[in-house]
């Protein structure tokens, strides 16, 4: 029995090279002074301060970035008082000025009486890791920002316009504010395509959709591609009159852009027909009875001979 206990017990020596062969750094602050009764030598290859330049705890603290340091410490100091085993990533300082990801994993040693003795950790290089986490955030905010996107035009999608329209129709169910809504589609975009080409029909649809978005002058108001040539614009806290003119500006600023059109019925130029809707609505209202509203009066701009908008 004591022969294999022996065998399995290290000395010191053993312990200390496979402590400071380990890629992660062992440490050991003594309670009561707080200040390092050891650190790993491999803590200068990774942040370039030599052991011997840690002495204190301050000196830990003031090697942590400055928008870490606060909570790191205050973090460390509450849960080693409470005596509970902790750790904390933070950015570490290095002598060239540079930070390296780091999470300190701290475990408490305590006295027979319960009191802290001493606290012992192993510092953790996790740039990497962070590395791949800030890459993977941002992929996840891109791919959030493009599925919400209309990938010809740039505008919001469908999608998104669902959202907001959503959104938007319970906020002003709640303010009891009016909600207008602008529904536009390009005239004779067929004979457009059918003139210039697909191509270039696209190339005017990326247009008109950066014309649109001139239109409206607040934070809120929103554009989106409702689909194929038409788009639509929702304007919360708009009433009719003010909607009317932003539903002008669009069709000015399409105007004023000449953008030719040889197969057009009605003009040589690239025109657009609106409809526009304005309600306060009752939250028993349905959003897509307001949508088809608006869609029929777009509709019947078309047959008043298009390039014009009907609000009633
Ligand atoms: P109206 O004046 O009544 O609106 O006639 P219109 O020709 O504009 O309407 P119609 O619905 O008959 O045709 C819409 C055309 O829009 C047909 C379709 O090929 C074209 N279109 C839809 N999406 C795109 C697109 O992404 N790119 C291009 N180039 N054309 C598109
Ligand atoms: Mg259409
Ligand atoms: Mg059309």
């Amino acid at each position: 029995m004591n022969m294999i206990e022996n065998k399995l017990e290290l000395d010191a020596t053993t312990y200390k090279t496979l402590l400071e062969s380990t890629r992660a750094i062992p440490w050991k602050i003594d309670w009561d002074t707080m200040q390092f009764a050891y650190i790993g030598p491999q803590i200068e290859d990774l942040l370039g301060w030599a052991p011997d330049s840690w002495i204190s705890a301050q000196d830990w603290a003031d090697r942590i970035h400055a928008e870490d340091r606060d909570w790191a410490v205050n973090f460390c100091l509450a849960q080693s008082k409470a005596g509970v085993d902790h750790e904390a990533d933070y950015r570490a300082l290095k002598k060239n000025g540079d930070f390296v990801w780091i999470r300190d994993v701290v475990h408490v040693v305590r006295r027979d009486d319960g009191s802290v003795d001493s606290l012992v950790g192993f510092m953790f290089d996790i740039s990497e890791r962070k590395r791949t986490e800030e890459q993977l955030a941002a992929l996840r905010r891109e791919l959030e920002e493009l599925s919400f996107k209309d990938g010809l035009t740039g505008v919001a999608n469908r999608r998104r316009f669902d959202a907001v329209m959503e959104s938007e129709w319970t906020s002003a169910c709640r303010n009891k504010q009016p909600l207008s809504l602008l529904m536009l589609d390009i005239d004779f975009f067929k004979q457009y395509n059918d003139r210039y080409g697909h191509l270039d029909g696209d190339q005017c649809l990326k247009r008109i959709a950066r014309l649109i978005t001139l239109a409206g002058e607040r934070p809120r108001d929103f554009v989106a591609r409702f689909g194929g040539e038409e788009f639509v614009v929702v304007l919360p806290d708009t009433n009719e009159s003010e909607a009317y003119k932003i539903a002008s500006r669009c069709r000015d600023l399409i105007a004023s852009e000449h953008i030719p059109h040889e197969g057009s019925g009605i003009s040589k130029h690239v025109t657009a027909s609106i409809g526009l809707g304005t309600i306060i609505p009752e939250c028993s209202d349905e959003a897509h009875a307001f949508i088809k509203l608006t869609d029929g009066r777009l509709y019947e701009a078309k047959q008043r001979g298009r390039n014009t908008i009907v609000s009633e």
